[in-house]
């Protein structure tokens, strides 16, 4: 970063850190007291801003509420043993922000208004980011368009906001998952790629359904076949066979995960042999049953390394290894954690400290 904008900071009067219960933090649902915020209109990024969290008034006419043209990130910020803050990877996230914005046909975000927008909130709120073991800050940018007007066209005024929220774990124990054979998550020639508001919704009423059935999560197949295993929705697959790490690749319909790209680097930096290919249905099962799928997970910022026990395909439980047992994944797992808290030497320059 060379250029360096202007942030006009408004405190909040009362902190409510005070009042914060930071044993109790539910995923996503305890803000910190700023919020940064950014406006686009007449060709440019104009007033970027920190000011206290809190609604933002708008007319019930933004496009973003009927066309969905709405975009976001998730990244984590952590509290290093020296005190220090770092945030993992940002730079990944700044480039798929504005890989999303370009398919929604959104203007991309200055490099200095996101990634100084987020250092100096953070900085702000410094006092948020958690120092318990497995607890983060989580930060989410997000763009959405804000014209006041009802013709189906790409928006010509845009906010971009970044939230903060203190986190602990997403997931405490390992995952039961459906292969979703009906619905689909993305398409090709879709937005599948994007972290684009509607990829969510069109997901949620299969999710309710799959919950329902007793389902953490689904496992996304591919929209002509069902054939072949995609990824889980918010987090990315990954599964070893025959002692190789297996992901299939990313694509149209498959989220470019920082996670995803951070566990293949670190299973090759070990010596893992590492293949990103399609992966089908038929192969998983059929390893599940002849022991030579011996582990399986979904990686993501949020749910960061997250074990699957039980596969279900086509209404029959496949149950996988013991997790305990699982090498791989748990290697790689706490290598990265003990990265990102700074535990132990950043040999790939991941973090970012603020
Ligand atoms: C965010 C997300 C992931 C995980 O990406 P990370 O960069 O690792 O957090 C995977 N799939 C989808 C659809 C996502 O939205």
């Amino acid at each position: 970063m060379t250029d360096t904008i202007d942030i006009k900071v408004t405190k909040v009067e009362q902190s409510r850190l005070t009042v914060t219960d930071f044993s109790q933090l539910p995923f996503g649902k305890v803000f910190t007291d700023h919020m940064f915020l950014c406006d686009y209109e007449d060709g440019a990024w104009k007033n970027p801003r920190i000011v206290p969290y809190g609604p933002i008034p708008m007319s019930p006419a933004i496009s973003a509420l009927h066309y969905g043209q709405a975009i976001f990130e998730g990244i984590k910020a952590y509290r290093q043993p020296d005190g220090k803050i770092s945030i993992f990877r940002p730079e990944k996230n700044f480039d798929r922000f504005n890989k999303s914005a370009k398919r929604m046909a959104m203007p991309e975000v200055d490099k200095e208004i996101f990634m100084q927008g987020m250092a100096e909130l953070i900085n702000v709120d410094e006092k948020w980011v958690p120092s318990q073991e497995d607890y983060a800050l989580y930060i989410r940018p997000v763009m959405y368009a804000t014209e006041p007007y009802l013709g189906v066209k790409a928006s010509d005024t845009y906010t971009f906001a970044i939230l903060t929220t203190p986190t602990g774990k997403y997931y405490t124990k390992s995952l039961r998952v459906k292969v979703e054979t009906e619905f689909t998550r993305a398409d090709d020639g879709g937005v599948g790629f994007a972290k684009t508001a509607g990829n969510y919704a069109r997901s949620l009423y299969p999710f309710e359904v799959a919950k329902k059935e007793g389902f953490d999560q689904l496992l996304w197949t591919d929209a002509q076949t069902h054939e072949f295993i995609e990824e889980a929705g918010t987090a990315n697959l990954l599964f070893v066979i025959d002692g190789k790490l297996v992901t299939p690749s990313v694509r149209t319909t498959v989220l470019d995960g920082v996670t995803r790209d951070t566990i293949i680097q670190l299973a090759k930096a070990n010596g893992i042999e590492v293949e990103e290919r399609r992966l089908s249905v038929k192969e998983v099962i059929e390893g599940i049953e002849n022991g030579r799928l011996t582990e399986a997970f979904a990686a993501g910022t949020a749910a960061t390394v997250t074990h699957i026990g039980v596969i279900n395909y086509n209404g029959k439980d496949y149950q996988l290894t013991d997790p305990e047992t699982r090498k791989v994944s748990n290697g790689i797992a706490k290598q990265l954690n003990d990265i990102k808290y700074g535990l132990a030497t950043d040999n790939f320059g991941w973090n970012w400290i603020v």
